[in-house]
């Protein structure tokens, strides 16, 4: 696939050099129209036209791995782009020519001539209006079924979901799914309301999380205007809420929430909900319960090796980058906590090619590991340096974050109070601090407001007991020791 061309047949302007740049130039505008800006700089770097013989153009570019993408994916698109600066082009070869690494004297500075345009997005925000009053998320277009890669973990919610997709209101009505975070439910929730607008453009698909349920249902309140809220849901065809767990101790939207759904239910509008945990343990009224457990239930559970290496190689697909598979078996390896974390690591690799035109490598990934502060376990001999003690969570993290998980203050958790609200977040946080962090009861009672260390010693031992019977509390543990980054 390489050629070359002699500088004398390049023909026309005095100086080839420039006017292949001048052409260049127009052809990566065009391309960057038509391509993700990631994508875009990171494989048009450092190329440039190195020559040109009637309608065959010579682009240089600085890898081989590069040229095997272009030939791979921007072939006809650049002769597309170079056609319409110049129609008498029809054909292109590609050159590998490593000279023209970091070289701006011979190509031309993308990141220069093409700077970011920051679209400034109000995260969370954004919202399109449906009728009158009636309002939905934003759904994220890149949260679609066909993107969603299935494993054993979550090969159930993936079915249902689709199958809702194909008859929404049909057999598995309401849809409950629960799991972690991280492990995509609110992929499958959204991908299920993009595929039905796919088919049926005109359906009103209402997408909200509890929260905003919870604050329409106030407002309304607020404005008596409770009649029309009501009237307002009724229109809809399928409702979708995320996170329902948040409704937990809100009678009046719990309440609200049971009158819509029956609303809905009976006309035989499809309903789907994700949550933390199945709805036997969601501290919801009964009755909504088991109308939830009416329907259809499925589970996401973390992904398996090769479930979690499928899924990088799909991410990576999207974000048009270029990973060796070794690079990914090692991401894959080391990362098993959720799938939200192995795109994060996914996106740090796409920046820093971005802006330091590094490949991933094992080494670069490890690196990267070591900056988010992940635990991958990582061996100098497998990754090339030394590696760097992990930081640990504090005390004071822990006492940050159950305070911040429990909307407890943390004068509170170190305070008097003995109200269940105040008490199990504090028997919480000294057990996590004994377990997970080593304090002793004697520290652990000084630092809880000066605590006899029998208190402390009671608290771990009531958890510990908890953790085996009631799932909720060795959920709660779970949570909040992976966020603390202690598992
Ligand atoms: P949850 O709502 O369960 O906390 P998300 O749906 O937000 O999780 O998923 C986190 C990220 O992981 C999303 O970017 C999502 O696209 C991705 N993800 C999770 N599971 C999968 C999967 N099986 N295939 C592809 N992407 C996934
Ligand atoms: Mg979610």
């Amino acid at each position: 696939m390489t050629s070359s061309v002699s500088s004398s047949s390049a023909r026309a302007a005095p100086n080839p050099a420039e006017s292949h740049n001048a052409l260049w130039l127009e052809t990566l505008k065009k391309l960057e129209s038509k391509l993700q800006r990631s994508a875009f700089i990171t494989w048009f770097r450092d190329t440039a036209i190195l020559g040109r013989e009637d309608g065959k153009v010579v682009i240089g570019l600085p890898l081989t791995t590069v040229m095997n993408w272009h030939i791979e994916r921007y072939q006809s698109l650049t002769i597309e782009a170079l056609k319409e600066t110049d129609s008498a082009i029809t054909q292109v070869v590609y050159k590998v020519d490593g000279g023209l690494k970091d070289n701006r004297e011979r190509t031309i500075d993308l990141l220069d001539y093409f700077p970011e345009h920051r679209k400034r997005k109000l995260p969370g925000k954004q919202e399109v209006k449906l009728a009158e009053g009636l309002t939905s998320k934003v759904l994220n277009p890149r949260y679609v079924l066909e993107k969603f890669v299935v494993g054993s973990n979550n090969r159930l919610a993936q079915a249902a979901c689709s199958a809702v997709a194909i008859s929404p209101g049909g057999k598995y009505n309401p849809l409950f799914l629960y799991g972690g975070v991280g492990l995509g439910k609110t992929h499958l929730l959204q991908g299920t309301g993009n595929a039905i607008l796919q088919k049926n453009p005109k359906a009103t698909v209402v997408y909200s999380t509890s929260e905003d349920f919870t604050n329409q249902v106030v407002e309304a309140i607020r404005l008596q205007k409770m009649e029309q809220l009501r009237k307002r849901y009724r229109q809809v065809d399928v409702l979708i809420i995320d996170d329902i767990q948040f409704l937990a101790k809100k009678e009046r939207t719990q309440e609200e929430f049971f009158h819509t759904f029956n609303s809905l239910y009976e006309a035989g509008k499809q309903i789907i909900i994700s949550s933390d945990r199945p709805p036997d343990e969601l501290q919801l009224e009964d009755r909504l319960v088991s109308r939830f457990e009416r329907g259809m239930i499925a589970d996401v559970s973390e992904p398996d090796y090769e479930t979690r290496l499928a899924i990088l190689q799909e991410k990576s697909q999207d974000y048009e980058l270029f990973i060796d598979l070794s690079v990914l078996q090692f991401i894959a390896e080391h990362t098993t906590k959720n799938v939200r974390e192995l795109e994060g690591i996914l996106m740090q690799a796409v920046a820093q090619y971005e802006l330091e035109h590094r490949m991933p490598t094992i080494k670069s990934i490890a690196e990267i590991m070591c900056k988010l502060n992940k635990d991958p376990h990582l061996k100098e001999e497998d990754v090339g340096f030394v590696v760097p003690e992990k930081k640990r969570s504090t005390l004071q993290d822990v006492m940050e974050l159950v305070s911040k998980y429990y909307s407890v203050s943390i004068d509170d958790l170190i305070g008097q109070s003995r109200v269940r609200e105040v008490l199990l977040p504090r028997q919480m946080a000294m057990y996590i601090g004994k377990e997970y962090l080593g304090v002793s009861f004697v520290r652990l009672g000084e630092a809880f407001g000066n605590r006899d260390h029998t208190t402390v010693m009671n608290a771990h031992k009531k958890i510990a007991r908890n953790t085996q019977g009631d799932s909720n509390v060795l959920r709660e543990v779970h949570t909040l020791t992976t966020e603390l980054g202690l598992r």
